[in-house]
């Protein structure tokens, strides 16, 4: 990933992350020149998209075909009443803009399907999947697998979160992993929780974009807000995974 220069008024507003030990202007720098294709503009993809923006990740391509609605409110922190039957991906490109002009944003009001999701992730350096539908996981995890990027999943449901990063020849692919998640794209969820794990996804995302490296490859981190404690699991690649086996063979 090539860097580009900040502007004087882009390191005043991203000092306090710059002047981070081990990040400084270099990394920032290089969260400038990435794209991000964050799928998912729920209350998780809305958590996500104003950390990536007040951070100064330098391009988010969102995607997202439904509107908002009053129950997004409870728990999406972008959209407001007034937004109210808009579509999310065009109310998430004017409000991003919003908060920081220094940031790219285009929004994509349209459905993932296995024709355009390979068109959605070019030239991105970074895909991040809010999505909570398994079969759009799948579609997300295989143009990771073939364009070689990195896909941050995560999924909220009642009171629990869970959290990692799948990178084509790295770790397992969500493919080797199987997920126990629930079948229903609209699970009952605790307000709060998708900004807890919104937060920690970005955290994730400017580690790798940033250049420090991921901490969550062939981890699941899983937060159980219910007791208020954190566990993980480990993720091993599967050597005849139908998706990634090629890469961990080459490797
Ligand atoms: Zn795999």
């Amino acid at each position: 990933m090539s860097t580009r220069c900040l502007s004087p008024a882009e390191v005043t507003r991203y000092s306090r992350q710059i002047a981070l030990d081990g990040w400084g202007q270099e990394a920032q720098e290089k969260l400038k020149a990435s794209r991000v294709l964050l799928a998912g503009m729920g209350s998780l993809g809305s958590a996500v998209a104003l950390h990536l923006l007040a951070t100064g990740v330098g391009a988010l391509r969102v995607v997202d075909k439904s509107r908002v609605s009053l129950a997004d409110l409870n728990g999406a922190l972008l959209y407001r009443e007034r937004d109210l039957g808009k579509p999310k991906s065009t109310v998430a490109e004017r409000r991003l803009k919003e908060i920081n002009p220094f940031v790219t944003v285009e929004g994509q009001g349209k459905t993932i399907t296995e024709h355009n999701v390979h068109r959605l992730a070019s030239g991105c350096h970074l895909i991040i999947d809010t999505l909570q539908e398994e079969h759009l996981a799948d579609l997300l995890n295989l143009a990771a697998v073939r364009q070689r990027l990195p896909l941050i999943h995560a999924r909220v449901g009642e009171m629990d979160g869970r959290l990692t990063t799948f990178w084509p020849g790295q770790g397992p692919c969500l493919a080797c992993y199987l997920p126990k998640a629930p079948g229903n794209c609209h699970p009952a969820v605790i307000g709060p929780l998708p900004g807890i794990m919104g937060a920690l996804l970005s955290l994730e995302a400017l580690r790798i974009l940033g250049g420090l490296g991921p901490a969550l490859v062939g981890r699941l981190l899983i937060f159980k807000g219910r007791w208020f404690y954190f566990k993980e699991e480990r993720l091993r690649p599967n050597p005849c995974c139908p998706v990634c086996g090629f890469l961990q063979v080459l490797s």
